[in-house]
């Protein structure tokens, strides 16, 4: 019998200041590991005390992202997807809470046969094993540590995977930090003090970094690795400088550059390979050429001051648009400026090739984005509806065919004509955790429809985030409203896309999308999207 290889764990802390993109640097070191023939995993560890992030603001935190199983889970494990190029599971998504949860439902079960239970080494335990679960079957698993060490809370996360180090054996370990190199325009030099005492910090937690990687605005002088190196002990070789990129999509082939993926390689003791990295650096390549043509595309949506709560949406009109070889410029319209009843949405469209209307929640701007769809039908302006963006999208075609008290569950929950409702399952879940249709669920498409025409295929698999539905009781009406379902459940029955007739391009999906979406292809959905708005 050939003895298994243990999996490899790179565990990815951060210091200094908090958003120096931990989360693009494990997705980098995984997109370089993949390029290399690694099987590789990653996992967000976050110490909030919520169970997911299900119930997180999206305006504060950003967006929740989905995985196909259904987890609603932190924006970075979109990074991983998009940079992985692969499909991650709730095993990738671990908030404190739900391993708090867990503890005090085993000790209520009378798991702990009477031990007291405690953070070490109980919680810690508790967290080793969601890491160890996530890790099988992988050559490498990847763990983000969400937080800044020396965080009151992520210290449980930080124990774990110090007690995991000795688990596992540290060679089979590697502890990658992540340091802030601030510049003083005064005497023009890049300080390191920062970037020392964050490693003393996490030395005094009883783990050594392996690898540091130092970012910064500008790019330092290399004269800063020779000195982090004496202060820190960690290898001249292990450190690598890494400043903002115009494109977080150059961050693989920044590190790839510096060497350090065969640093990391030697040291985990696995095989040295060349990578494949052809396909990124095309990625790279497009994601960072001034095309000499631009669209111009409103999204209609609530939030205006966080570009993070439409990451996966923003990212996959990107990668559509440059795989369309144009650039593209998103301008945002604040949709509850359009509420009132006189207020007049036409004016503030009038100069866009293309109108997205994302998902969404609550009461506040539906009205202005059922005006934004009303006007993309009557102007015949390409329209992506993004979840709320269908259920807008029916309403608006309702309205202008005539049926004026056409209206949402959200809205107006006692109105007789909901052509958007709730499932009877839905009911009195709107404040709790986990209960909406999540994640992935079938649909087929008509062949005679422009769905069928984006996608190529009849049968596609998308993920879900929402409490409403198309209400079935008014699909024959949807010819009246120039409109039809060309997209349905097989399995429930419920409507999953719905489009324009005789329109350009009006689509609009139940499903999310822009969670499948990725850099290195355009999503149909959003290619198609691009191209009508190109031919506008
Ligand atoms: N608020 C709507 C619903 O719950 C749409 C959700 C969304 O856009 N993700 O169905």
């Amino acid at each position: 019998m050939v003895a298994k290889k243990p999996t490899k764990y790179i565990f990815v802390t951060g210091g200094v200041i908090s958003g120096l993109g931990k989360g693009i640097t494990a997705a980098s070191i995984a997109n370089l590991l993949k390029a290399r023939g690694f099987k590789v995993n990653l996992q967000k560890c976050d110490p909030y005390l919520n169970v997911d992030a299900g119930t997180l603001n999206p305006r504060e935190h950003g967006e929740c992202f989905v995985t196909w199983d259904g987890a609603e889970t932190d924006l970075d494990l979109g990074h991983y997807e998009r940079f992985l190029d692969d499909e991650l599971s709730q095993a990738s998504s671990l908030m404190a809470g739900r391993v708090l949860l867990k503890v005090i439902q085993d000790e209520r079960a009378g798991k702990y046969e009477g031990d007291d239970v405690q953070i070490i080494p109980h919680l810690t335990a508790a967290i080793q094993q969601y890491i160890i679960k996530a890790a099988e079957g992988y050559d490498v698993h990847i763990v983000e540590i969400g937080g800044t060490v020396g965080d009151y809370e992520s210290l449980s996360f930080i124990e774990s995977i110090r007690e995991l180090g000795l688990r596992v054996g540290l060679d089979n370990c590697l502890y990658v930090h992540l340091v802030y190199l601030p510049f003083l325009s005064a005497s023009q030099e890049t300080k390191t003090k920062p970037a020392q005492n964050s490693v003393r910090d996490l030395r005094g937690l009883g783990i050594k970094p392996d690898v540091l990687v130092a970012r910064s605005e500008k790019i330092a002088n290399d004269s800063v690795i020779k000195k982090l190196s004496l202060f820190t002990g960690v290898e001249e070789d292990a450190i690598v400088l890494l400043p903002n990129a115009t494109s977080i999509y150059q961050v693989p082939l920044t590190l790839e550059d510096s060497g350090i993926a065969n640093v990391i390689t030697k040291h985990l003791g696995l095989p040295t390979k060349k990578p494949n990295l052809k396909q990124w650096q095309e990625v790279v390549k497009l994601a960072t050429t001034n095309f000499d043509k631009t669209v111009n595309i409103a999204v209609v949506a609530k939030y205006m001051d966080n570009t993070d709560t439409y990451l996966s949406v923003f990212e996959a009109l990107k990668a559509a648009a440059w795989w369309n070889n144009t650039n593209l410029k998103i301008s945002w319209v604040k949709a509850e400026d359009f509420d009132a009843e006189n207020a007049d949405i036409s004016t503030d469209l009038a100069k866009f090739e293309g109108i997205v209307v994302p998902g969404g929640f609550g009461v506040r701007g539906l009205e202005g984005k059922i005006k934004a769809a009303q006007y993309a039908l009557k102007q015949k302006v390409p329209y992506l509806g993004l979840c709320l963006g269908l259920q807008m999208g029916v309403i608006a075609a309702a309205r202008n065919a005539g049926l004026s008290d056409a209206t949402t569950f959200e809205l107006n929950p006692q109105s007789k004509f909901l052509v958007i409702n709730t499932m009877a399952d839905q009911v009195g879940k709107e404040m709790t955790g986990g209960t909406m249709r999540l994640g992935n669920y079938n649909c087929h498409l008509e062949k005679d429809s422009l769905a069928y025409k984006v996608y190529g295929k009849l049968d596609i698999v998308e993920r879900h985030r929402h409490r409403g539905e198309c209400n079935n009781d008014f699909i024959d009406k949807f010819k009246d409203w120039g409109i039809k379902a060309s997209g349905i459940n097989p399995d429930n029955h419920l409507v999953e896309v719905i489009e324009g007739i005789d329109q350009p391009f009006f689509l609009a999906s139940q499903f999310h999308p822009e969670f499948k979406a990725r850099p290195n292809r355009a999503h149909p959905m959003f290619d198609g999207f691009i191209k009508a708005a190109l031919n506008r």
